[in-house]
């Protein structure tokens, strides 16, 4: 079902947005190396309870996951995409750090996620970093009303194929509002001109990930963490956006961007 806000709910949206944007920026100024990704899971832990927020992840049970989701954040490190779960390993100087959460606050939700580089940065993980972010952007210029969810999906795409990185198209944005999976799915390719019409009030997770050299991943035994197939590299960027009568707004945008 495709619910459309109203400005005051979607203004909700950006109290939750807000708070995962300071949150990311919390554990991106932390995450160094000789840092646990557990240490990272706990602050997360720490700050959600604080806020009085609602983790969305915790006891999270899809299909695909072998058991409730027992973590709030989902870390992924270099070859690792999506739903890295948070382990015992000690990042290492150069690794690459994908951090992804969502919360509901009030009853609202929001969701991130952010692509750093541990210590010392690499320029091929620059380029793929600066990829993602690039492509989200053009994805949330896409996000106007009147346009199609083709039009979004036909940006990122366009990103995509602009550094020669190949799509995987099984996972990725999609509607949220009161719950972190809503309609309608967004995939991170497509044609322009296509699909639903984008109104006012409908909120969209875009969340553009790739690897460089292959489409094709795969899952750690845990049920969760999704891999590259080849072992390579990997980024993953996004912002809950509302599309409203003035155009696309970005609900977790850090406050100092
Ligand atoms: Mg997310
Ligand atoms: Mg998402």
């Amino acid at each position: 079902m495709l619910e459309l806000k109203t400005p005051r709910e979607i203004d909700a949206m950006r109290t939750t947005g807000a708070f995962i944007a300071g949150l990311l920026d919390d554990l991106a100024q932390r995450a160094a190396p000789g840092v646990n990704l557990l240490d990272l899971e706990h602050r997360a832990r720490d700050l959600i309870a604080e806020r009085g927020a609602v983790s969305c992840y915790w006891d999270y049970a899809p299909s695909f996951g072998s058991g409730p989701f027992r973590n709030v954040i989902c870390l992924s490190v270099n070859d690792a995409v999506l739903h890295g779960l948070p382990h015992d390993y000690v990042l290492q100087d150069g690794d690459v750090l994908s951090m992804d959460i969502a919360v509901s606050i009030d009853g609202w939700v929001a969701d991130s996620a952010r692509t750093v580089v541990v210590g010392t940065e690499r320029p091929e993980d620059h380029r793929l970093i600066e990829s993602t972010e690039r492509a989200l952007a053009a994805g949330i210029a896409a996000a106007q009303p009147g346009n199609r969810l083709g039009d979004i999906s036909a940006a990122i795409g366009a990103v995509a194929a602009e550094y020669g990185y190949p799509v995987n198209t099984q996972f990725g944005g999609h509607g949220l509002g009161r719950t972190m999976h809503e309609d309608p799915h967004v995939s991170n390719t497509g044609r322009a001109g296509r699909g639903l019409v984008l109104r006012p009030g409908l909120t969209l997770a875009l969340e553009p990930w790739w690897t460089p050299t292959t489409d094709e991943i795969v899952f750690d035994p845990d049920g969760w963490t999704i891999r590259s197939a080849d072992g390579s590299r990997t980024a993953h960027s996004e912002h809950t956006v509302a599309i409203t009568d003035d155009g696309p707004q970005v609900l977790t945008a850090p406050a100092d961007r």
